[in-house]
Order: structure tokens, then sequence, then C-alpha cells
């Protein structure tokens, strides 16, 4: 049996046009998620859309791993950009990810008010990768990230970088500085590394591609869902590479 690729997308418009491309595809659903079990170019794939946030996107992935025993899990769809250089269209392949909602701060008094650049980044327990300790960065499969690095891509740049997630949507300039300075963040999500800490529990290989669709560094750059789509079409493209070179199997 072939270990299927598992591709995720928290919204509609981040999944609805991969679970198209499937061929003969069959539904199956588990609690309150959907997975389309189907093939592109004759090798299975498993198409999921796990709704919003690091909760959710973490019990997608758990349960998708469990139940299909995945190649590798690649997560996809829009961000916002960090890093001031990148535009709309611009693909994130995340080379490296970094949860960027998890802080100890230092003691205030009452009165003292709250200063979020004071607040200490604080890695994650993630115990098949540092027993002990604390992970601050987990990082993509470097054999995915460069083969979605060969795809032609008209929709803007693409770039090997730092992806943030966290449930919070950052509007304050100043905070997106900070974490991009601080992190070294490029954009943000909320749901890449709660896909990645499930996947490195479980030793399963995973990607984070993203597409910027909104930056507040450049007002006229809201979030628009159509490059929602053009993520998948990118994706889908990565994963016919993946098939056609073998990588991974
Ligand atoms: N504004 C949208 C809701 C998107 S909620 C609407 O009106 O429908 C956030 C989703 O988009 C998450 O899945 C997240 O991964 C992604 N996202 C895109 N840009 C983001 C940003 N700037 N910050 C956080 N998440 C963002």
């Amino acid at each position: 049996m072939k270990k299927p690729i598992v591709i995720l997308g928290p919204m509609e418009s981040e999944s609805a046009l991969l679970i198209h491309h499937l061929e003969n595809k069959t539904e199956h659903k588990i609690g309150a998620f959907t997975y389309f079990k189907g093939s592109v170019d004759g090798y299975p794939v498993v198409v999921c859309r796990t709704y919003i946030g690091m909760v959710n996107s973490a019990a997608a992935t758990a349960l998708a791993i469990q139940h299909y025993d995945p190649l590798c899990v690649i997560i996809q769809g829009t961000s916002g950009a960090h890093n001031p250089a990148l535009h709309q269209g611009d693909i994130v392949l995340g080379e490296r990810l970094i949860h960027v909602g998890r802080f100890f701060t230092p003691h205030r008094d009452v009165g003292e008010g709250s200063d979020a650049f004071q607040w200490e980044p604080h890695g994650s327990e993630i115990v098949t990768v540092a027993p002990g300790e604390d992970t601050a960065v987990l990082y993509s499969d470097s054999r995915i990230i460069d083969i979605a690095q060969t795809v032609p891509y008209m929709g803007g740049r693409v770039i090997r970088g730092c992806i943030g997630a966290a449930d919070i949507w950052n509007k304050e300039l100043d905070m997106l500085a900070h974490l991009h300075r601080t992190l070294g963040t490029d954009c943000e999500e909320m749901e890449g590394f709660g896909v990645a800490q499930v996947c490195a529990l479980f030793g399963v290989p995973m990607a984070d591609i993203r597409v910027i669709s909104n930056s507040e560094w450049h007002p006229e750059e809201e979030f628009n869902e159509k490059f929602g789509e053009q993520c998948q079409m990118f994706v889908l493209e990565v994963i016919r590479r993946l098939i056609a070179e073998k990588t991974l199997m």
C-alpha cells in the first residue's frame, strides 16, 4: 500500500480547489472533519479542510496520521506579511516554523499595565524533539521545500522563509516589525506550527507553504481569498513533482 500525501487547508477557499482536483475521490468523516481520499497522477492523496486555528489544525493532523499513515503532511493557505518586502501573491516556503503566541511575561504590579514587547518568547514541549526541554523552532522537510522551489510560479516571488503561527491576527505594525526582527518571521497564519508539532510527535515529514494574502505594510493589500486558490494551485504542482520524482518514497 502506498502511503498517501495529506494536504490540509483551513478554509473552504484554501481547500475546495484541491478537493476538486482529486480523481476517484471518496469521503470519510471523522468527527467534524471530512477527509477526501482520491488520487493525483495515480498516487493516493487525502485532502482535508481543518477549519481555522491551532487546535483545529492539530486535531485534523492527528486524525489524518492515525487513519492514513501519510507519507507526508502539507499545510497550506493564506498568511499575512511580517516582512515588509513581501507582497500579495508571494509564496513563503516555511523552512522554519515558529509559535508566535507562546510567551512568558515579566511580573508587573497592579496599575503597571502591559507591554507585549517585554514578553519572552517561549518554546513548546515536544518530547520527540527534545525531552525535558522546550523547542522554539520546527522545520519543514527540506526535500519538499527543495522540490517546491523548482515549481514555476507567475503569481509573485517564491522565497524560503520563517512562518509564525498563533491564534491571533496581528495588525499592529510595531508588533509585526518586532516579531520580524526578534524571531525572524516573514509572515503569520493560524495553523502551521500546530500541524508541525503534531507531525513531530508522530515522526511524519511535513511542510508549510503559504501565500501572502494580506500585508498591513501596504494598506491596499487587504485579505483576499483568491490568493487561497493561487496557493492551492502552487501546492498541487508541488505534489505532482513529489510524485513524479518519488521524493520521500
Ligand atoms: N478574514 C477572513 C478570516 C480569516 S481568519 C474572513 O473574513 O473570512 C484567518 C485565516 O487566514 C487563518 O486560517 C490563517 O491561517 C489565515 N491568515 C491569513 N492572513 C492572516 C494574518 N494576517 N494573521 C493571521 N492569520 C492569517
